[in-house]
């Protein structure tokens, strides 16, 4: 159960991440459960978790942050004109779009900042370990298909079993300005620029994945 009490604004030392952050992931964004959006408000990537089972089998379970690269190349459907776009956290958007640009097409390659969830969700007892990211930015619709490079810099809390969806939803709602402060040190914002920038932004894997198999695992996924 979640322990009463204020929260930490802050997660992971000023200093920067420590071992083993920087964690890297790559993947596909697949079907999750279908809950994300539906019952909590808060859309969540999820990408295939093979990558972390073979680089890092005992990573802890819970909740961690971290910088997202996306390239909605690989889901033309993704890539209409937006709505919803500010365009100031993304990489392609000049530095002074800052106004609300209704009529703005989403870029096709972004990097965002990061909440996102490593583990079995034991409110829903599932059977087998997720990566589920909740992006800190608006998009106009669904990616799936869309090729997701992620890179976890810092650990926020365990899981916790919740007495009711509102408990859970508001404990993200805080891990989302816990993840979005966190990030926005110095020590943590170099990690989205420089080479860390170059492998967020590289998408080669995606010319390896079986997006044969990929569509087949998101029907079986689905239900
Ligand atoms: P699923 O169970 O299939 O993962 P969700 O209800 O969790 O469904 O919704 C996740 C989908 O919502 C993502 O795959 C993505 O296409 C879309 N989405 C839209 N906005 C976001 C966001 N800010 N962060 C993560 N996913 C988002
Ligand atoms: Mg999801």
């Amino acid at each position: 159960m979640r322990p009463d009490g204020p929260r930490d604004p802050y997660a992971g030392p000023e200093a920067g991440p420590e071992a083993p952050f920087p964690i890297k992931l790559c993947g596909p964004v697949i079907k999750g459960f279908g809950r994300g959006s539906r019952e909590l408000g808060i859309p969540t990537a999820n990408i295939p978790t093979e990558g972390l089972s073979t680089t890092h089998p005992d990573l802890p379970s819970g909740i961690y942050y971290g910088f997202v690269g996306l390239s909605l190349k690989s889901c033309p459907s993704a890539t209409g004109a937006s709505s919803s776009t500010s365009g100031s956290d993304s990489t392609t958007s000049p530095p002074s779009s800052t106004p609300a640009a209704s009529t703005a097409v989403e870029p096709i390659i972004s990097i965002h900042p990061a909440v996102l969830s490593i583990g079995y969700n034991p409110f829903y007892k599932n059977t087998v370990r997720s990566v589920e990211i909740h992006i800190l930015h608006d998009f106009p619709r669904d990616f799936y298909g869309a090729a997701l490079n992620l890179l976890v810099l810092g650990y926020i809390r365990p899981e916790y079993d919740y007495v009711s969806v509102d408990a859970l939803v508001e404990d993200i709602r805080i891990d989302c300005a816990v993840a979005a402060r966190s990030l926005d040190r110095a020590t943590y914002q170099r990690f989205r620029r420089d080479e860390w920038e170059a492998w967020l932004t590289d998408f080669s894997w995606m010319d390896n994945v079986d997006t044969h198999k990929l569509e087949r695992e998101m029907l079986n996924q689905k239900e």
